[in-house]
């Protein structure tokens, strides 16, 4: 399991999970875990064995055309993203190279995305902002990226995440489903699942646990149905929605399609 680059204090820890946003003087209050700390420590053990190196799903050559991936991806899924980004990226995965090309065929390429107009209009618009204030160079804080066009909260996590080795909990529908559903991290906002989840995860864990949670929703812990004959935590799962208590085999799962 590949170690995260930056050591992680719990005060680091707490200040990664709230950089960039305002200070929020009325937190709530934690709401009590239905967990122990050696069952989630089991948990994230289990899905390290599982998958000991998760990778993201979207396609990048380097830091910026993670960014514009992951800010096209919003309501879309990875694999439409990747199929429409392959061609993109070859002709333009720079700020420069991406203004050379225009908002025009921008759009061109992004066409089979959702909210394709919005978003050149983003890709564009950023790269201007990076080569300006950021001399081409994708920042690293959380406060500098969500200053960038089209790139709000998760953004910036997955960002700080996948480019930099910082580790932080980007809460996507698989994970903040995940969170309630398993009463790991109950919060009607991302913003309180991520807060809980950061609380909870073990240090250890904390830099893959986001894949391994985006995994585990898209792959065993479905929306519709969850698939809990093929699930490794199963009976350590507290879920409402769970139907079997038996867990599934520990072993290495063959690498995620894409
Ligand atoms: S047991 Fe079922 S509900 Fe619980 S995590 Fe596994 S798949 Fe999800």
């Amino acid at each position: 399991m590949t170690k995260p680059k930056t050591k992680i204090t719990p005060a680091a820890k707490s200040a990664n999970s709230k950089s960039g946003t305002k200070p929020s003087p009325k937190r709530k209050p934690m709401p009590r875990s239905p967990y122990t700390k050696e069952e989630i420590k089991e948990m994230f053990r289990r899905f390290s064995i599982q998958r000991p190196e998760p990778k993201g799903e979207l396609e990048h050559v380097n830091p910026y055309t993670l960014v514009v991936a992951v800010a096209l991806s919003a309501q879309a899924t990875d694999a439409g993203v990747n199929k429409a980004t392959r061609a993109l990226f070859a002709v333009a995965d720079t700020p420069q190279k991406m203004l050379d090309l225009g908002e025009d065929k921008v759009r061109e390429y992004i066409k089979t995305i959702g909210l394709y107009r919005n978003k050149a209009k983003n890709v564009i618009a950023l790269s201007q902002k990076l080569i300006d204030d950021f001399d081409g160079v994708v920042p690293e804080t959380r406060e500098e990226l969500i200053t960038l066009p089209g790139v709000g909260r998760k953004t910036a996590n997955v960002v700080q995440s996948m480019a930099f080795g910082i580790p932080t909990m980007a809460v996507d529908t698989h994970v903040f489903r995940i969170g309630n559903r398993l009463r790991l991290a109950p919060g009607k906002t991302p913003d309180d699942v991520e807060d809980i989840l950061m609380k909870r995860i073990p240090e250890e864990y904390l830099y893959h646990a986001h894949h391994w949670l985006i995994l585990h929703g898209r792959y065993c812990c479905k929306a519709r149905k969850p698939e809990c004959d093929k699930c490794v935590i199963a009976d350590i799962c507290k879920s409402k929605e769970k139907t079997c208590d038996i867990p599934a085999a520990l072993v290495e799962l063959p690498a995620q399609p894409f």
